[in-house]
C-alpha cells in the first residue's frame, strides 16, 4: 500500500505526477527516449496487447526495423512475419502504410505534432497525443481504454464510454485535467494508474493517488464503472474452411488485403468440393473437423473446417504467389489469425498422439 496522505489536498494532476515519480513505471523498453518512431511503435503494439507480451516483440521488431525508412522499405510479408503471434494484424498493415506515409509526406522525419500525427494511417487522437507528449513535451490529452476507466470511476460516470456523447464529455474532462508543466510524468502516471492500480477487475483504491475525491470509491462500488457496452444481437456468418494437407504440410492462401484477416494466411474458404475441384483435387478424401466460433466486432463467424488429404494430387492454384505450403512444425513463424493457428496446431502429429 502506498503512503499517499501528503497528496490528498493537491489538484488531480499534481497528485498523479507525484505518485508517478515515486511509484510509477520508469524502465519499460520504450521509456527514456524522445524518438517518435520508437514511441509510436510501442503505442501501436500496446493498443490491444499486454506489456509483458509487447516487451519481447518490441525489442525484436526494432532490431529488424530500426528506423522508419527501413520499415517503409520492407515487404508487408516481412512485417507480418515479425508480428506473427501478436494478433490484431490490421495494426501491422497500418504500421507499414504509416511508415510509407512518413517517408512520402515528411521526408522520413516522424512528425511530433498531434494534427500531423492524426493524418497518418492507424494513428488516432489518443495515440497522437501520447507520441506528441513523450517525443516533444506537447500538452495534449490521452484517452485510451484505461484512461476512460479511471475517469469514469473518478467521476462515477455511469454510461458506456464508447458512446459518442460520453466520449466527447470524457475528452473534455481529460483536457481540463491537464497540468501546465510535467506533462510527460502526468501522462505516464495516467497510463500507470490504469494499468497497475485502477485495474478492470480489482482496483487497488488503497494505493491510488486520487482516492480522496474518487466518486466510485466513495460509493463503495468502483467496478460498477464504467458501464459495459450495451448488448446487441451480433449477426452470424457460417463458412467452410478447407484445410488442404499433404503429410505434415498444409496449403494456405493469403487473404485479400481488404476485409477481415486481410493479408494473413488461412485455409481457403468455400464449399469444399468446389474448392477442391478448382485446385485440381476433385475426389480428395475429406472429413469435418470440430467447428470453431470466432467473434469479430461486428459479427460472429462460425468456421466449419474440413480436412482434405491432397497428398495424391498436384494442386493447381490460381495466382500461385498467394498460396503457400507451410510445415505444421513451423506454424509459429506464419502470420495467420489466432483461431486458424489453433486449428492447425491441433493437426500436428504430436498433438494427435497426446489425445
Ligand atoms: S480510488 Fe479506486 S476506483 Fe477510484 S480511481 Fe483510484 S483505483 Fe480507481
Amino acid at each position: 500500500m502506498h503512503d499517499l496522505s501528503r497528496l490528498s489536498l493537491l489538484p488531480f494532476s499534481d497528485r498523479l505526477i507525484a505518485w508517478q515519480r515515486q511509484y510509477g513505471r520508469h524502465d519499460l523498453p520504450w521509456q527514456n527516449t524522445r524518438d517518435p518512431y520508437r514511441i509510436w511503435l510501442s503505442e501501436i503494439m500496446l493498443q490491444q496487447t499486454q506489456v509483458a507480451t509487447v516487451r519481447g516483440y518490441y525489442t525484436r521488431f526494432l532490431q529488424r526495423f530500426p528506423d522508419v525508412a527501413t520499415l517503409a522499405a520492407a515487404s508487408l510479408d516481412d512485417i507480418l512475419a515479425s508480428w506473427a503471434g501478436l494478433g490484431y494484424y490490421a495494426r501491422a498493415r497500418n504500421l507499414h502504410r504509416c511508415a510509407q506515409q512518413v517517408v512520402d509526406m515528411h521526408g522520413g522525419r516522424f512528425p511530433t505534432e498531434p494534427n500531423a500525427l492524426t493524418a497518418l494511417c492507424g494513428i488516432g487522437r489518443s495515440t497522437a497525443a501520447a507520441i506528441a507528449v513523450f517525443s516533444n513535451g506537447r500538452r495534449a490529452a490521452i484517452l485510451d481504454g484505461n484512461v476512460k476507466r479511471v475517469l469514469c470511476r473518478h467521476r462515477a460516470i455511469a454510461s458506456f464510454p464508447g458512446e459518442k456523447t460520453v466520449e466527447t464529455a470524457l475528452w473534455a474532462l481529460a483536457e481540463s485535467l491537464l497540468p501546465e508543466i510535467n506533462i510527460e510524468a502526468y501522462t505516464q502516471g495516467l497510463m500507470d494508474l490504469g494499468a497497475t492500480v485502477c485495474t478492470r477487475h480489482r482496483p487497488g483504491c488503497a494505493s491510488c493517488p486520487v482516492v480522496a475525491d474518487c466518486a466510485a470509491h466513495a460509493l463503495g462500488r468502483p467496478t460498477d464503472f464504467p458501464v459495459p457496452r450495451p448488448v446487441r444481437a451480433r449477426p452470424e456468418r457460417r463458412e467452410y474452411f478447407v484445410v488442404l494437407c499433404a503429410g505434415d504440410r498444409v496449403l494456405l492462401k493469403r487473404r485479400p488485403l481488404r476485409g477481415v484477416w486481410g493479408g494473413l494466411l488461412a485455409p481457403p474458404e468455400g464449399e469444399p468440393q468446389i474448392v477442391l475441384a478448382s485446385l485440381g483435387a476433385a475426389g480428395a478424401i475429406t472429413r469435418p473437423l470440430p467447428a470453431i466460433a470466432h467473434d469479430f466486432t461486428h459479427f460472429r463467424l462460425h468456421m466449419q473446417p474440413v480436412l482434405a488429404d491432397v497428398s495424391e494430387y498436384t494442386l493447381r492454384p490460381e495466382h500461385p504467389p498467394d498460396w503457400q505450403w507451410v510445415d505444421l512444425a513451423s506454424l509459429e513463424t506464419v502470420a495467420s489469425p489466432a483461431p486458424v493457428l489453433r486449428l492447425l496446431v491441433a493437426l500436428r502429429p504430436a498433438a494427435n498422439a497426446a489425445d
